[in-house]
């Protein structure tokens, strides 16, 4: 089987070949592939990828996190066909559909959390912007306009549009474009204990150095000039689904409160019922003012995304200029709302959030037994259905020193799984100077045990192998 390479997150400094162009023979299509042409995918059905020269591969990662259902499924294909024969586009300037309003309904049905109001777009990038926008035209509404500064965190992934990059962490992903983006903004160290919290220190001491780090941040930049505080909930696809300490978010809402300053949860990875609660900020015991979603929201079925806005936010619109100053021609596609109207309700007929729950519990415990012996793993770490293995050269040295960058060990790995039939997501972050390379797994919530033990097998024998090198 060919080696398929297919990443967006985070490329650990190898910018320069981030979009391939080519000249050989493959088409006229820009990709984005590292080095080869991507593989072809024929057909997909249920977890499964099938691929032009007749192989099959499980799709453990579900895209980037994205096919919650799996693929091929009928309902939603019905869903589609109906809403094109129903209303294909209309420009939400003047109109709206049942379909956009009902799948805001179902998402947002009783104000979960005081979330009063939705607004889809059609990718995680533009929900970003969008969420930057609303968050600086709500304190535009209170006289509050001095507030331009965003403060987001190192080592995270917000998108590629030039404010959703600008609010990004990981650096490889902006080098040529150093010099562009939305300058206001600055970052703070992320909760990723395994490379952040310092030796000796408690779970405890680590969350409040990060929060009084936080705090200091706010007030070196002056917190009269902050719009908001960025953050996924759990970190994706540039440190590897990192969930926080206890106590963090809770302090972050905190001193958000304090200083007037909103807090916005990228939920574009985390959310839609991947760590096991359907907004993954559930289990943290907070409520953010501005929700981004977007992955699984249409499982991969149609290009959406949205944001969900807190009621705190939406009155302060209505009292000033009773619109969002923001649009996009598709946005609310119809039949994008119809492919997600339809994975939202088999995510909530068929129970598949507490199923993610279940059977990411179990995929913890499989990646811990079957890796336990494996030298190359220095961290498994997850929650619900999205876990991520950090490799290190050799876990017994204690050092937690990465392979060296230009190995590229986490591709290495994702093209051994591959060639074994399971398809996984490659990531590597910089660290501090270092680059660490990790594997992101994400299978739909669909996924059966005996499929979880495949995948984990495939995963341990290609560390194994490529390890073997080293
Ligand atoms: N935020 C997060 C947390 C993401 O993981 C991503 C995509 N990986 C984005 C934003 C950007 O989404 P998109 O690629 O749809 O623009």
């Amino acid at each position: 089987m060919a080696p398929h390479r297919n990443d967006e997150a985070d490329r650990g400094g190898r910018s320069k070949e981030d979009v391939h162009v080519s000249n050989s023979n493959e088409g006229h299509l820009l990709h984005r592939s590292l080095i080869d042409v991507p593989h072809f995918v024929k057909s997909a059905s249920g977890i499964d990828l099938h691929l032009d020269n007749g192989e099959t591969a499980i799709d453990a990662c579900g895209g980037a996190a994205v096919a919650i259902l799996g693929h091929g499924n009928e309902e939603v294909h019905t869903a589609i066909i109906k809403q094109l024969h129903q209303v294909s586009y209309v420009h939400t300037q003047a109109y709206t559909t049942s379909v956009a309003e009902e799948l805001a309904n179902v998402i947002l049905k009783g104000n979960p959390y005081g979330l009063e109001k939705a607004f889809f777009v059609s990718s995680g990038s533009e929900a970003v912007d969008s969420a930057m926008k609303l968050a600086r035209q709500y304190h535009y509404e209170r006289n509050d306009c001095q507030r331009l500064h965003f403060v987001s965190r190192n080592q995270s992934y917000h998108g590629n549009t030039i404010g959703a990059m600008s609010l990004s962490g990981n650096v490889s992903r902006k080098i040529p474009y150093l010099g562009f983006g939305y300058p206001h903004v600055s970052h703070v160290n992320p909760p990723y204990a395994y490379r952040y919290q310092r030796p000796g220190e408690t779970e405890l001491e680590f969350t409040k150095r990060l929060l009084m780090e936080l705090e200091e941040e706010f007030l070196r930049l002056g917190p009269q000039t902050i719009v908001a505080f960025i953050a996924e909930t759990v970190i994706g696809a540039t440190a590897g689904c990192v969930p926080p300490p206890s106590g963090y978010f809770r302090g972050v809402r905190e001193i958000c409160d304090k200083y007037g300053i909103l807090l916005i949860l990228d939920e574009i990875m985390c959310g839609t019922g991947r760590t096991g609660t359907y907004f993954a900020f559930e289990q943290e015991d907070v409520v953010p003012d501005i929700v981004t979603a977007a992955k699984g929201l249409g499982g991969g079925y149609a290009a959406i995304a949205g944001i969900y806005i807190h009621k705190k936010i939406i009155d302060q619109l209505r009292l000033g200029s009773n619109a969002f100053v923001h649009g996009h021609t598709y946005q609310a596609h119809p039949v994008s709302c119809a492919a997600a109207l339809a994975v939202q309700r088999i995510l909530r007929r068929d129970g598949l959030v507490e199923r993610c729950k279940i059977m990411g519990e179990l995929l913890g415990q499989k990646l811990r037994k079957e890796l336990r012996d494996c030298k190359f793993i220095g961290d498994i770490r997850g929650r619900g259905l999205f876990w991520a293995i950090e490799f290190v050269k050799d876990r017994n040295e204690g050092t937690k020193e990465p392979f060296d960058p230009s190995i590229k060990f986490g591709y290495k790995v994702q093209e051994a799984a591959f060639q074994l039939g399971v398809a996984i997501y490659p990531g590597s972050g910089t660290i501090d100077g270092l680059k660490g390379d990790h594997i992101l797994l994400a299978p739909p919530f669909t996924v059966t045990e005996d499929q979880l033990g495949r995948i984990c097998q495939v995963v341990r024998e290609a560390i194994e192998d490529q390890g073997r090198a080293y």
